[in-house]
């Protein structure tokens, strides 16, 4: 697996023109695997999102690269991110240095998210609540950069305020089908967009769902 982690870092990522370092460093110490069904382990290091539990996936290495550099991370900025999932991007953000507070409605995914986490060794500077995104966690606000895992086709107002000027918000915009990820930069409350590339990814869904048994 350590093997396959470095082919898809030097392959999938380096290959494709991500050049931080400290991203490449990042995502190069986080077992993909960890955060997978047993059954599916052998994927992990496909060139791919993957299924997990809830009807969710695990976004595809690339992605979670291009959202991490995005964000252009010093190491002590507090990041809000909307949709843990199984919590393997939290996991490389950690590794970023940063501090994470994390929200996801399906309340078995953000169970499982924090046992991934845990059992891995990360038992500090994070947080995952189960919550409705939309709405973000003003608690904590304002927050040096925000992360939206999921596709909406604008920003959610919330999410907006909740940002602290200077700061970068990254997602996926656009259309169910198809969306184009964007850095959304607050320079004096005002928006600076750089559209980074299309992609697609599972839509952000406003409320909480249903109790689950998963
Ligand atoms: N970050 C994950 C991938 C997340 S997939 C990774 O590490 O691979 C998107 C996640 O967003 C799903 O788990 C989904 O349940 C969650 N989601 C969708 N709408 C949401 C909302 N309104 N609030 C919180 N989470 C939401």
């Amino acid at each position: 697996m350590e093997e396959q982690r470095r082919d898809m870092v030097s392959r999938q990522l380096i290959g494709r023109g991500i050049r931080c370092p400290r991203v490449l460093q990042a995502i190069g110490r986080v077992p993909r695997e960890e955060f997978l069904d047993p059954h599916a382990r052998c994927s992990a290091y496909a060139d791919r999102a993957l299924p997990i539990a809830c009807e969710q996936t695990i976004s595809q290495p690339y992605m979670v690269a291009l959202m991490t550099e995005a964000l252009a991370l010093g190491g002590c900025e507090t990041v809000l991110e909307i949709g843990a999932g199984c919590g393997y991007q939290t996991a490389v953000l950690l590794e970023m240095g940063v501090e994470v507070i994390s929200l996801e409605r399906h309340r078995a995914l953000a169970r499982r998210a924090q046992d991934n986490l845990l059992r891995l060794g990360y038992n500090r500077r994070w947080v995952i609540h189960v919550a409705d995104g939309t709405q973000g966690w003003p608690d904590a606000a304002p927050y040096d950069c925000i992360l939206l895992a999921a596709a909406a086709e604008t920003c959610p107002a919330p999410l907006w305020r909740q940002l602290k000027d200077g700061g970068i918000l990254v997602a996926p915009f656009g259309a169910r089908s198809q969306q184009t990820l964007c850095a959304i930069r607050k320079v004096d409350g005002a928006r600076q967009i750089d559209e980074i590339c299309a992609c697609r990814f599972v839509p952000l869904v406003a409320g909480l769902p249903f109790p689950d048994a998963v």
